[in-house]
Order: C-alpha cells, then structure tokens, then sequence
C-alpha cells in the first residue's frame, strides 16, 4: 500500500541505471510531449485542468466511483496521486482494485505519450520488456501492439501459444516483483504451464489459481493476494 501523501505513481526518464536496453531517449523534448498529452488528455470528459503554473500542470482525473487521481506534471515528470474521494450514500464501499485497474488505463496514455518509465509500489504491468520488432520503439509490458506503428508484439515460439507466451510475461513480473517465490528455478516451468491454464480454461477464477500456486511443489511462497495477482493477469500481455 502507497504511503499516504506519498505518489501512487511517478513518471520520469529512467536514469542510466534503470533503463534497459532497449530505451532510447526519445527526440522531441520533454515539453512537446506534455503539450501533446495535455490536448489529448483534456479531450476526455472525466479529466479537467485545476490549476496551470509555470512550474506545474495540475489535473484530476474522475474515473467515477468515488475514487479521483491528481495528476501533476512538472518539467520532466508526472506525479499521480490518489485525490479526495467521496463515497454517495446507498453507494457501494470504494474497492481500491478497481480503482488501481481504471487508473491503469490512463497511466498507459501517460507512459505511452512521454515513453517514461513508470515507478509505483502498487501499479504493475508498466515495465519495459523489449522493442518493437517493426520500429525499434521501446514497448512494455502492458502493450499487445506497437503504440506508434501497431506492430503485434508477441509470436509465440514453436510449440507454443498464446497462452503459454503470456504466461511466461506473468511469472516474470511475480519474480521480478517478489510476488511469488520458486523453491527451486527448475518448477518455473510448472508454475508456467499453470498460469497458461488459467488463461486456457475460462471460468477459472483467480482465488482458484491463487489456491493452486499456494500448492505447487515448485512454489516456495506467495506473497499476494487475490487482487495483486489479479491485476498482473490482467494487464500483462
Ligand atoms: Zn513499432
């Protein structure tokens, strides 16, 4: 859980460090790309302008069900902060998962418009998994198609398919992100093949996956509930 106070996410150009090996700074500058995403981002109904310094551009974004984010754009990076909320009365109790899910959707735009790299303790499906086999455009892992030529990304290797492919994308990011942990690197395969299942057999749930993966021998723990995992099968494509 985010800090309070604290970004639920910030956007920014990775440092030489963080950026792999498919990042290329892209030519026109920070500035161009703001003023292009802010006319797009201003189109959209549930998104307004609340205040415009010459240092900071301010926006909410009212994805509906109670829950706001702030988005703050300065010289070179985007802040995006859970804003004030309201629940109606007779309204369902706010469910912070959903929330996660809609906000998701729009800080694609972000990450699609700048090509920033996106840091959040709770936001997964953000990270950089190689380059668009078309253009060269660093692409990540929440993308099925190139955002600038719509390349498709991801052919499955012989002997495998789509499920299987995306099910390799999903344990990497549980590893990468210590969401779950193998008792020994040889069970990856198995822990594969059960996600690939999951995306096979419609109907099966997430809590029966999560159940699943508790039990596997090739798993040593799990480290995350069923709306952790559930996002990352959602967005990893
Ligand atoms: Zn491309």
């Amino acid at each position: 859980m985010t800090v309070p106070g604290a970004p639920l996410a910030t956007l920014r150009e990775p440092s030489p460090d963080e950026a792999s090996r498919w990042h290329k700074v892209r030519n026109n500058p920070v500035a161009v790309r703001f003023k292009f995403l802010l006319e797009f981002l201003l189109e959209e109904p549930t998104i307004r302008l609340v205040k415009r310094t010459d240092a900071a551009t301010e926006l909410v974004a009212d994805p509906g069900g109670g829950m706001t984010l702030r988005l703050t754009l300065r010289e070179d990076l985007i802040e995006a902060r859970v804003g004030p909320y309201a629940v109606e009365q007779g309204g369902e109790p706010l469910d912070r998962d959903a929330f996660l899910d809609d906000v998701s959707g729009l800080i694609e735009v972000l990450q699609l418009g700048t090509g920033f790299y996106v840091f959040s303790e709770e936001l997964v499906g953000f990270d950089p998994i190689g380059a668009c086999p078309a253009c060269g455009l660093e692409v990540f892992e929440w993308q099925e198609e190139c955002g600038i030529c719509d390349a498709v990304l991801h052919v499955p290797r012989p002997g495998e398919d789509e499920h299987d492919s995306r099910a390799q994308r999903v344990v990497d990011v549980l590893l990468r992100r210590e969401m779950l942990e193998l008792a020994c690197p040889r069970g990856r395969k198995n822990v594969e093949r059960t996600v690939a299942s999951y995306y096979a057999y419609a109907g099966t749930s997430i809590e029966a996956l999560l159940g699943v993966l508790i039990d596997l021998a090739d798993v040593a723990e799990v480290y995350c509930d069923e709306g952790e995992l559930g996002r990352v099968l959602q967005r990893v494509r």
